[in-house]
């Protein structure tokens, strides 16, 4: 497995990009610039087949449009992209191509599923999608007030790992911690908040969960040295598993 991080900042964050990973040919999150990014980065969207959306926050979900009218410019669209994401998925979809690129005809994208050969997947808590090579589990999260937000266990053959952006501390983050081998989680700030989680207590998992290897994405901008147990990758950063 290749796991490339597009980006691992937060929003507001000045240094890093918006928080988006590529494990294979699956995306995770789509925030504003992300698309760019992935360009800068040369490694092209036609390589991308899945979506999965976390929510609906813009540093999340705001590229779609610059995803789905950039493939077919590039006549990328031949391969048909799956876009899972939180029960909404579609209809957010739609508005948000509706409120950018309708130019006042409100039915454009009745038909958005054939005009850029896209097929839409809701994924409510544990329901679960398989790829050809990948199981992906949708666990519902905790993000304050902002409902619905999944995060993600993605399988292969003995291999977990797991996506959490945005959430704080929760018991579905807590299972995703116990099955896990890779966690790539949403680290904002030093603190831990109602919303965000913070490096302070994230430095502790490791103890109770010790088959489980930790990174800190979604990063303010923030700067940590030795600290045992957590990869702190930045943009662009890639590996192998
Ligand atoms: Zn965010």
């Amino acid at each position: 497995m290749k796991i490339t991080f597009i980006g691992t900042g937060t929003m507001g964050c000045t240094t890093r990009c918006n928080t988006s990973v590529l494990i294979d040919d699956i995306l995770f999150d789509i925030g504003m610039g992300t698309v760019k990014q992935i360009e800068r980065l040369r490694i092209y969207t036609k390589q991308i087949n899945y979506l999965v959306i976390s929510h609906f926050h813009a540093d999340h979900f705001l590229d779609i449009p610059n995803l789905l009218i950039g493939r077919k410019i590039r006549k990328e669209t031949e391969n048909k992209l799956i876009i899972i994401g939180p029960k909404g998925i579609r209809r957010k979809t739609v508005e948000l191509m509706n409120f950018t690129h309708a130019d006042g005809n409100e039915h454009k994208y009745d038909n958005i599923e054939e005009k850029y050969n896209i097929e839409f997947i809701e994924l409510l808590n544990e329901q679960t999608y398989c790829t050809e090579k990948f199981k992906i589990t949708a666990l519902s999260l905790k993000y304050g007030e902002c409902t619905p937000v999944n995060g993600y266990i993605l399988e292969k053959e003995q291999k977990v790992l797991s996506y959490a952006c945005d959430t704080g501390f929760c018991d579905n983050y807590y299972k995703m911690c116990e099955k896990s081998n890779y966690m790539y989680s949403d680290v904002t700030g030093l603190k831990t908040t109602d919303v965000h989680m913070g490096l302070e207590d994230y430095k502790e998992l490791y103890k109770k969960y010790p088959k489980c290897k930790f990174y800190a994405i979604h990063r303010a901008d923030y700067n940590v040295e030795g600290i045992n147990n957590i990869e702190f990758p930045n943009d662009g950063d890639m590996l192998e598993i």
